[in-house]
């Protein structure tokens, strides 16, 4: 659901949810988690994380609006409206409330300084661009939308990739001089910065908040869902390196585990901030917000 996301700390983070509920198959998400190895998890265990009536694992969409001391950031631009996304039903052509649920919580698309795509798959870029009088424009006129170096250089001339969203979701922020490219470790202001996380894809970056006190991590897709946390190896079969992006998975959870340091991905369910803890068994969730 939409909500605040409550972290001690200067941050205002609201969830703006899109999608949230059983989606897909595990196998087809995430090819280890099949059999005994699944069923004997803590997530398959947990119906906030896992429908066995279904046989499905339970994940949200939905973009994550940061402010900042300076800045009002929105992270990952989900899905969209009226986008052309046909193997995917829950994607495809959607006319869904997004901007209406953002002015639930007292933005407006004028209000936005910065709009940041953690990686360029068709799930993060979709609100960047909405469909007016048949021409996609950018959705929030006062943005900038960065986008990372290498992200962009990988995707930019591969026209059949992500369901061709360059073309209707990224193309027409740089043809509206809106797009920026940046370095994955760029500062937009202090405390407030990227992270490089390759592996998921060929440039994925991460927004680190810090305020000297509390860090948090929004960390796109670096982990899809919590049974990743249970085994970190586990990749999705969307992860362009899928070794990279275990090795990734595994480096952020030893990183915060057992600390103050938050999560917050770009598809868990509620609640979607999460600390990490450690135990004989591995990592999992210690708290939520
Ligand atoms: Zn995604």
């Amino acid at each position: 659901m939409n909500g605040a996301i409550a972290l001690p700390g200067p941050f205002e983070i609201h969830r703006i949810v899109e999608f949230e509920g059983p989606f897909r198959e595990p196998e087809h998400l995430i090819p280890s988690a099949v059999g005994e190895a699944l069923q004997s998890t803590r997530t398959y265990a947990d119906p906030r994380y896992f429908n066995q009536a279904e046989n499905k694992l339970i994940m949200a969409f939905h973009g994550i609006l940061v402010r900042t001391p300076r800045a009002l950031i929105l992270v990952d631009a989900c899905l969209g409206n009226d986008k052309h996304r046909p193997f995917v039903p829950e994607w495809h052509m959607r006319s869904g409330p997004f901007i209406e649920d953002m002015a639930s919580v007292g933005v407006s698309v004028e209000q936005i300084d910065y709009v940041l795509c953690t990686h360029l798959h068709a799930d993060h870029v979709g609100w960047n661009t909405q469909l007016i009088d048949g021409r996609w424009v950018p959705t929030f006129p006062n943005a900038t939308y960065l986008f990372g170096r290498e992200e962009c250089e990988f995707w930019e001339d591969d026209e059949e990739a992500n369901h061709r969203s360059w073309e209707d979701s990224v193309q027409p922020v740089f043809e509206a001089n809106q797009g920026k490219i940046v370095d994955s470790n760029h500062e937009i202001e202090p405390g407030v910065s990227l992270v490089p996380a390759f592996g998921h894809s060929p440039g994925h970056i991460m927004l680190k908040l810090d305020d000297g006190k509390t860090t948090a991590y929004v960390i796109g897709d670096v982990i899809h869902h919590p049974v990743q946390v249970e085994h970190p190896t586990w990749s999705s079969q969307f992860c362009w390196d899928a070794d990279k992006a275990s090795t990734m998975r595994t480096n952020i959870l030893e990183q915060v585990a057992d600390t103050d340091q938050w999560l917050i991905p770009a598809h868990f369910p509620t609640p979607t901030a999460v600390r990490v803890t450690s135990d004989k068994d591995g990592f999992w969730l210690a708290e939520k917000s």
